[in-house]
């Protein structure tokens, strides 16, 4: 069997979640599955983390069918992560009504020797302390490691997601999580005091809105793919993230106009999240579908 080309650790959740065009209850969530799921279209991911003897095991059996290494999984006793929220018409802020972190509370991340030398590592929102422990568990510096977050866990362990950033090559953050960490109104300070945490790049996300890439020098913006029908922004931060990594894991180069293109491949993964609740039309779609709507996100920017 291949060695993953990108690890990833993260929650992984049964969501609850209510949006204007409808609702779920207990469906498959989590940073770390949608950012698995969705790096899967381009490479060989490893997901990392806890679920409960609660998680219906069908679940695990998808996303191994998708060639995801699940080896870092570990069924615990005890209750699976769950999430419950709801959208009003402005589907760019999530409200959530419960965060019950199950088995994650007590989870001690072990990383399998197998996978400490993976050279792309994602540490999707989840606690900054698990995430550290990760991260800290690499036997070598990883080649790209991109960290995420979360208002949850910006008010219960700041200086701990300060110590994440500062640990990995890029901060990874939507605009609100940014304005709040670093306590500004101004997106463009706020990347600035990412790359001052040693990171060499920052990717802020702002919804429906695109997301905008800073370098020390260079700054590029990506537009929100124009979707008519959105069902459940859920996961389409994660999926960002996921595709992102997952083509750059693919091509293995950090160069800038290849990140460009990796902010553009992780817009077009999100825009089809969004377009169903879980995963339920991320499934639907081929390599081919991505291409595609790759190329209009093209035409779309062309001046
Ligand atoms: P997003 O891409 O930001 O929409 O992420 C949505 C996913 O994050 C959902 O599937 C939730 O299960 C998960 N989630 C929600 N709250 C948290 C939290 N505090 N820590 C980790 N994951 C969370």
């Amino acid at each position: 069997m291949p060695a993953p080309d990108v690890l990833i650790v993260g929650s992984i959740a049964l969501d609850t979640i209510k949006t204007p065009f409808g609702k779920v209850k207990d469906a498959l969530g989590g940073s770390a599955v949608y950012a698995a799921y969705a790096a899967s279209f381009f490479c060989k991911p490893a997901i990392m983390g806890v679920v409960g003897k609660d998680f219906p095991k069908k679940h695990l059996k998808m996303l191994e069918a998708r060639g995801i290494d699940t080896s870092a999984v570990e069924v615990s006793k005890g209750k699976t992560f769950r999430w419950e929220g709801f959208y009003d018409f402005d589907l760019n802020i999530a409200h959530t009504k419960k965060t019950e972190l199950g088995v994650f509370k007590h989870f001690k991340p072990e990383v399998p020797e197998t996978l400490r030398n993976t050279g792309f590592v994602f540490l999707g929102n989840i606690s900054p302390k698990l995430q550290l422990s990760v991260l800290n568990q690499m036997e070598k510096k990883p080649e790209l490691a991109v960290s995420d977050t979360m208002n949850y866990w910006i008010c219960k362990d700041r200086k701990g997601v300060l110590e994440v950033v500062k640990k990995a090559d890029m901060g990874l953050m939507n605009d609100g999580e940014a304005r709040m960490l670093f306590r500004t109104g101004s997106l463009v300070k706020a990347a600035r005091e990412i790359l001052k945490l040693d990171s060499e790049f920052a990717v802020i996300k702002k919804g429906e809105h695109g997301c905008v890439l800073f370098t020390k020098d260079t700054h590029f913006a990506a537009p929100g793919y124009p979707l008519e029908n959105v069902l459940d922004p859920t996961g389409a931060g994660d999926s960002f993230a996921g595709a992102f990594m997952g083509y750059l894991a693919k091509t293995r180069s950090l160069t800038e106009p290849n990140l460009r293109k990796a902010v553009v491949y992780g817009s077009t993964v999100a825009s089809f999240a969004a377009e169903g609740f879980s995963l339920g039309n991320l499934r639907n779609k081929t390599f081919g579908d991505i291409e595609s709507r790759y190329l209009q996100f093209r035409k779309i920017v062309e001046f």
